[in-house]
């Protein structure tokens, strides 16, 4: 099984391509290019097989209807292929949204030496935007704390994440969080895991802590409902593709 490796350019060893279309933020997948004079920005090496984003203009569709969202790929595709298309949408969103400089203005170029975009007129540099977020499980005995935020879709309980504030570390933004979202104290949260959430640049880091005390308190502004659950009384949890449910599937694991 390979590896993906992230890079600037193809290595010598190419024998196939992989042309990841981005149209919106759907993908069409094709070993050759299905459209002309546009965009295309290298990912890295599968393998033999170069990868490359191609940023299809908006309104344009040489898929013919047939992309789908990366929630829809997740599931069809492998793990590793499905983190490459959500790195194609990543960095086709980044050179749509920086193709000027945003402090003076001047259109941007592609530097070349690195995964950047230089203003030509002030130096200025933007790198591909990545938001770290956290997310956490809580647990108490052998009960786990689960919620149902404002912003869900689906009526779904899930772990509760939140974004890094510049300026914190990722264990007091877990702690912030907590206690934010919910009203409850915890101990020193452990990190469990990381994966990339092109939602649309997130990285989640998964934690879990210890409940130490207080009362839930939802902040209505984001938390629906949260309550204490036990392995055997799980109410509707998050599907597969999330980290929040590796996390809950790992306690449930160690019940
Ligand atoms: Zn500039």
């Amino acid at each position: 099984m390979s590896e993906f490796v992230p890079s600037l350019s193809p290595s010598a060893s190419v024998s196939t391509h992989r042309y990841i279309h981005v149209i919106g933020s759907s993908v069409f997948v094709s070993d050759r290019i299905e459209i002309d004079d546009t965009p295309q920005h290298f990912l890295g090496m599968f393998g033999d097989e170069a990868c490359w984003a191609v940023d299809v203009p908006h309104g344009e569709d040489p898929s013919y209807g047939s992309a789908i969202d990366l929630f829809s790929y997740f599931g069809r595709a492998t793990e590793v292929e499905w983190a490459i298309a959500g790195r194609a949408v990543q960095l086709a969103e980044w050179g749509r949204t920086h193709k000027f400089c945003g402090r003076c203005g001047t259109a941007t170029e592609l530097a070349g030496n690195d995964r950047s975009m230089k203003c030509p007129s002030c130096g200025l540099l933007a790198y591909p935007r990545l938001a770290p977020a956290m997310i956490t499980l809580v647990t108490r005995g052998d009960q786990a704390l689960l919620a149902r935020g404002v912003a869900f879709r689906a009526p779904m309980y899930s772990c509760l994440a939140g974004f890094v504030e510049p300026g914190e570390s990722l264990e007091q933004s877990v702690i912030r969080e907590v206690r934010e979202e919910v009203g409850v104290e915890i101990d020193t949260p452990t990190y469990v895991s990381s994966q990339p959430w092109p939602f649309p640049h997130s990285l989640m880091l998964g934690f879990r802590a210890n409940w130490l005390s207080g009362d839930i308190v939802c902040d209505p502004t984001e938390i629906m409902d949260a309550q204490w659950y036990r392995r055997d009384e799980l109410p509707n949890i998050p599907p597969r593709i999330s980290i929040a449910r590796k996390l809950i599937d790992m306690w449930v694991a160690e019940g």
